[in-house]
């Protein structure tokens, strides 16, 4: 599938052209100079509440402006940074960037906002994981309580006994942890209630599914309702009509995030939600 377009309106099909060797290798290349040119970019995503359509926080989502490819999404070069080592210094980029970013917004009047932050695996997994992470919070000024990291269940299941113990110094200094793409990973129920996790992020899919007649739709009842029984917040991902925000509401689902309110954005269209009367997101028009 065409996933970006190139500024002479080449089609670059991401999927073929990753399988060969001469492409991977200039996309190394390529990642390795962004680091140093700065063509990354942070967009944010509004998470919102649905009952008063106000914007609670949003999830820091990168972008890589590519010389000639254009404006990249992670699936492009993700995989890449992950099994080149490259992800961990992208990953710091990203998380000073909006750290500063938010922490400003913050303190100019939005104490309450909240950034989420996806964190890869070969972060999670690194042994100095949770010092690493305070200290670059802490250089950028950001609070804590602010900050809530996104992590998938196949991370924690890899090694539960380790994870146990980030988490709760995480816990305990303030962090927030949800739980990513909730319901997709390889997971036991089992971890929800001996860990510290505030969140549960109900995976697009399922949200998907929440059409007349799809009997996929009951693994969101069963996870709002498993997750209101643990007292955990939830967020359902991937909301794009009207209709799914009603079932999400009717169910209890007060946070989403998708389409029907806005993708992620540069800085810049956040800055108006955040002027507007109560952060409130101007919505399509609900029948
Ligand atoms: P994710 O964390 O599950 O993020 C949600 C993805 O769904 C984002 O894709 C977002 O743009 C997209 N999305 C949001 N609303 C809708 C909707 O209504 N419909 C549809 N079809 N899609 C929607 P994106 O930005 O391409 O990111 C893909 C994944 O890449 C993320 O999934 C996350 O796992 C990873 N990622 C993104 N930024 C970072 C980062 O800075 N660091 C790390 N480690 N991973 C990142
Ligand atoms: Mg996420
Ligand atoms: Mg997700
Ligand atoms: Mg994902």
């Amino acid at each position: 599938y065409v996933k970006a377009r190139g500024k002479d309106g080449y089609r670059f099909h991401s999927k073929t052209m990753r399988r060969t060797t001469t492409h991977r290798l200039r996309m190394e290349r390529d990642l390795r100079l962004a680091m140093e040119r700065e063509e990354f970019q942070v967009h944010y995503q509004p998470q919102v509440c649905a009952k008063t359509h106000r914007m609670i926080g949003v999830e820091a989502l990168v972008r890589w402006q590519h010389p000639t490819l254009g404006l990249l999404y992670p699936v492009d070069f993700l995989p890449l940074a992950e099994e080149t080592g490259l992800i961990a210094k992208l990953s710091e980029k990203v998380l000073s960037h909006a750290c500063k970013e938010v922490g400003g917004w913050i303190a100019a009047g939005h104490p309450d906002l909240r950034l989420a932050v996806n964190l890869s695996p070969s972060q999670v997994e690194h042994p100095r994981f949770v010092e690493i992470l305070t200290d670059r919070i802490k250089a950028n000024g950001f609070p804590k309580e602010n900050l809530e990291i996104e992590i998938t269940e196949n991370v924690i299941m890899k090694d539960l006994e380790q994870i146990s113990s980030k988490f709760r110094d995480l816990a305990s200094s303030g962090i927030r942890i949800a739980i990513d793409d909730f319901g997709t990973g390889y997971s036991s129920l089992n971890y929800l209630h001996r860990l510290p996790i505030h969140t549960l992020k109900v995976d697009q899919s399922f949200v998907k599914a929440i059409r007349s007649g799809d009997e996929g739709a009951c693994i969101v009842n069963a996870i709002v309702a498993m997750a209101h029984g643990l007292k955990l917040e939830i967020v359902a991902e991937g909301v794009e009509t009207g209709e799914q925000l009603s079932y999400l509401k009717q169910l209890g689902c007060q946070q989403v995030q998708g389409f029907f309110y806005g993708p992620a954005q540069p800085a810049s269209e956040i800055n108006k939600i955040l002027d507007s009367k109560d952060r409130r997101l101007a919505y399509p028009c609900m029948n």
